[in-house]
């Protein structure tokens, strides 16, 4: 029985919030690493950190340190000054990635319309004019809600009701090399735009064989890459960012989700081809690398350490060990603690059933989705597990 707390929050949600979501019948309220509170003092389990934001999950004491103590220094400059926090996060996103410049926003949406913008102005600049604008990205992609992060995304189900819509992008068959050659041939394309990991459309990892592909192609017709690491980098894969499981150098770096782990943070990182696209007034943000994300940012990816990232690939192979093969259970993809799984029941019964049982999942597509704080405990983990691996069967 939901108590007349949550009844009220439910009804004033509906009157007043566009009807946008549809929401669990949970009010989250507080939450201590990977367990979750609602407004009776209910635990659950979270594996889903947000949509892949809480990267260590509630209330963790390290991030709570990294916040507080700049919010009361200062919360907001604007970027007509220097602040410390987004310099160093900058200084440490190159150092770790080899990539040589980055800029700030607030979503990965904006990250990406970051990176667009940019491949565009670099074919202006190289061509003189606007006739190689045009984007390769994968059919079955997610790139993000603005009208031209829609137009990006490869999946006709975004593709209505908006328009119109930014032109410029083209979809190639995913893991289809002729399908990329065929679209890159036509002449007027500048880059190609992938996920390593497409994770709205099934927490899918693109094969080796595919990626040297992307690789060849651009090769070929010298275009830029832009790897989409919004959802799968942060270390979720195992690695810092998933093209790092590949051999694969992208030229532009798109990050989000679970950069500053629970609040907004964007950066579009860009390699030597590109690390001076920009000039003074091309291109900015009033919010973006704001002190406070910076700070947050700053000690979430100090802590993404060899260490983290072999405890995130243990934990990932552990789920697959427990799950595989087990009864209900179809197939597991993913890397890390990024991982998709297809269920023989309907994935919203899997997931009611899981809340009942106090553990939070995700779905991708008609896919269970498992998005966990990369520091889960063992222990909460093998419960989550089970409560899973009961849910599914049947
Ligand atoms: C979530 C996501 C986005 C959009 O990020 P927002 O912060 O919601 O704008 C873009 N690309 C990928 C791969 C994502 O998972």
């Amino acid at each position: 029985m939901k108590g007349v707390l949550f009844m009220d929050i439910k009804q004033t949600d509906s009157e007043y919030i566009s009807h946008t979501y549809s929401r669990f019948p949970i009010t989250l309220v507080r939450g201590n690493g990977c367990i979750l509170y609602d407004e009776t003092g209910t635990e659950y389990i979270d594996m889903g950190a947000g949509i892949a934001v809480n990267t260590f999950g509630a209330a963790d004491k390290e991030w709570c340190f990294a916040v507080e103590s700049q919010i009361h220094k200062l919360a907001h400059a604007s970027n007509l000054y220097y602040t410390e926090p987004c310099v160093k996060l900058a200084e440490m996103l190159c150092q770790k990635t080899g990539l040589k410049k980055v800029f700030f926003s607030n979503s990965g949406a904006e990250a990406n319309e970051c990176a667009i913008k940019a491949a565009r102005r670099y074919a202006f600049n190289k061509y003189g004019d606007e006739k190689h604008s045009v984007i390769i990205t994968l059919k079955n992609s997610f790139h993000g809600r603005t009208v031209t992060t829609l137009s990006a995304t490869g999946q006709d189900c975004f593709h209505h009701e908006f328009g119109p819509f930014t032109p410029g992008f083209v979809y190639a068959d995913t893991e289809n090399p002729d399908s990329l050659e065929t679209l890159a041939a036509a002449g007027n394309v500048c880059a190609i735009m992938f996920e390593a990991i497409q994770g709205e459309g099934g927490v899918i990892p693109l094969s080796e064989d595919f990626v040297r592909a992307i690789k060849r192609t651009a090769e070929k017709y010298s275009l830029l890459l832009i790897a989409d690491e919004i959802q799968c980098g942060n270390g979720r894969s195992g690695k810092l960012c998933a093209y790092m499981n590949f051999d694969i150098k992208p030229d532009i770096v798109t990050s989000a989700k679970g950069l500053a782990a629970g609040l907004p943070l964007g950066v579009t990182l860009f390699g030597e081809k590109v690390e001076n696209v920009y000039t003074p007034g091309t291109h900015g943000s009033t919010f973006g690398g704001n002190p406070v994300c910076a700070s947050a940012a700053l000690s979430v990816l100090s802590r993404i350490d060899d260490k983290l990232l072999n405890e995130v690939t243990e934990k990932g192979n552990y789920i697959v060990k427990e799950l595989n093969n087990s009864c209900g259970i179809a197939e597991i993809t993913g890397l890390g603690l990024m991982l998709g799984i297809k269920t023989e029941k309907n994935v919203k019964d899997v997931i009611n059933n899981c809340m009942e049982q106090g553990v939070l999942v995700l779905s991708a597509k008609s896919k269970l989705r498992l998005l966990p704080p990369l520091n889960i405990p063992y222990d909460k983990l093998e419960k989550a597990v089970s409560v899973i691996k009961k849910a599914c069967s049947i």
